[in-house]
């Protein structure tokens, strides 16, 4: 019975014999320990509990092991971002004089990080290109501690060199961190080829609803992870309860939506190229694609939800296109689980310069389409209108 004096002495959770089948979100900040004793033991690691919502909390931990499971990993840290994440990992594990390799197409605030803020931090990177482990070995210095790599890269969907690149960086002792976003465990688990680290923004295809931002990190060595969990616990990096709880509910769906995007991306990939002003189409499983072999032999054939391509002209067709495009939503994120398109000279790539831009293969007429779940017929046939009207 709740005491009549006052409202603020909380009642417990009504009792129930049948469990709750949905998970319930909690998200109290703070845990009610028995005793001083009984805290020792919880933060001795001798009983399990929660204590402080920023150190861990049960939806963070019931959404970090779904992910665990799907990339074979263990103590899967939930980040508020997937920056967050790249973040987290990035500062626990590198110092002062240490020296990063990374591939020259990464995200693009990975690459601002590594660019403009890490080197603050006394901390160098190289950029070389993952297709090509020679170029990874000439960048390799002495104090190299760190090789950051997306398999397949944005927007031209280039596909890495993962073996050479982890065995090049065994042989010199240096940690492999594979930011798994694009990829996704459905075609490529980084733990089974030998990687260190593995980085999701949950943001993107495993949430897959473009309602909630998180990241997800773990590592192999529990001491790189015990780094990362307190660097992030003290940085305030760590996930929100409702965050975690809206981001396992979109997670249920993953396995369903990737197969079903990817499917409609290799046929969309397959009819944008036959279609009207249409004069480059990247798909990592088409035959004519550069990295084809290794999206067979690597990714087992899994191409993914992503298809980039080229149409012909200058910004008056690209702006006909998006407007006459008009049911696509024209936003730059990928994994929705409705198609979306996006112009990386325009957005994501719109700070290089028209050379650098051209240099990875990027024109004014270059879109990248993160495919979703919609009928394939219905997404042909608006591609195809489309595309009529911008010509
Ligand atoms: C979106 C993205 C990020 C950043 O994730 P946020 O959740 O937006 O912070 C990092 N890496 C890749 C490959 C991404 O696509």
């Amino acid at each position: 019975m709740k005491d009549p004096r006052t409202v603020v002495r909380r009642m417990g959770w009504p009792e129930s014999r049948s469990r709750a089948l949905g998970t319930p979100l909690q998200p109290s900040v703070v845990y009610v320990a028995e005793t001083p004793d009984a805290l020792d033991d919880q933060y001795e690691g001798r009983t399990k509990g929660f204590s402080y919502a920023r150190e861990g909390h049960p939806n963070a931990e019931v959404l970090a092991q779904a992910i665990d499971a799907l990339e074979g990993a263990e103590g899967g840290i939930m980040l508020s971002s997937g920056m967050g994440a790249v973040g987290a990992c990035m500062m626990a594990l590198l110092n002062a004089g240490d020296h990063v390799v990374a591939g020259n197409q990464l995200y693009g605030r990975s690459l601002r990080m590594l660019k403009e803020d890490l080197p603050r931090f006394g901390i160098q990177t190289t950029f070389a290109d993952p297709t090509d482990v020679e170029s990874f070995r000439a960048a390799l210095r002495p104090n190299t501690k760190l090789i950051l790599l997306e398999v397949v890269s944005n927007p031209t969907l280039r596909v890495a060199e993962m073996a050479g690149l982890i065995a090049l960086a065994k042989e010199h002792g240096v940690k492999v961190v594979v930011d798994n976003t694009f990829t996704t465990p459905r075609a490529y688990r980084p733990f089974d080829h030998g990687a260190d680290v593995v980085i999701h923004s949950v943001t993107k295809l495993l949430a897959g609803h473009s309602d909630v931002t998180l990241g997800y990190v773990a590592a192999k060595d529990p001491a790189d992870r015990k780094k990362i969990y307190d660097l992030a616990v003290t940085f305030g990096f760590t996930a929100s309860p409702f965050d975690c709880w809206l981001g396992e509910r979109g997670l249920y769906s993953f396995d369903l939506r990737f197969d079903r995007a990817e499917s409609n991306a290799a046929a969309l990939a397959d009819a944008l190229a036959e279609m009207p002003g249409v004069t480059r189409v990247l798909y990592p499983t088409r035959p004519d694609h550069p990295d084809h072999n290794r999206a067979i032999g690597l990714l087992g054939g899994r191409g993914g939800n992503m298809v980039s391509f080229e149409i012909k002209g200058g910004r008056a067709q690209t702006n006909a296109f998006v407007a006459a495009a008009e049911h696509i939503a024209f936003a730059p994120t990928l994994g929705d689980i409705g198609t979306t398109l996006s112009h990386p000279p325009s957005s994501s790539h719109r700070a290089l310069s028209e050379e650098d831009r051209a240099s990875l293969g990027i024109s004014e007429g270059f879109f990248r389409v993160s495919v979703g779940v919609e009928p394939i017929e219905l997404l042909i046939a608006e591609f195809r209108e489309a595309l009529e009207a911008a010509q």
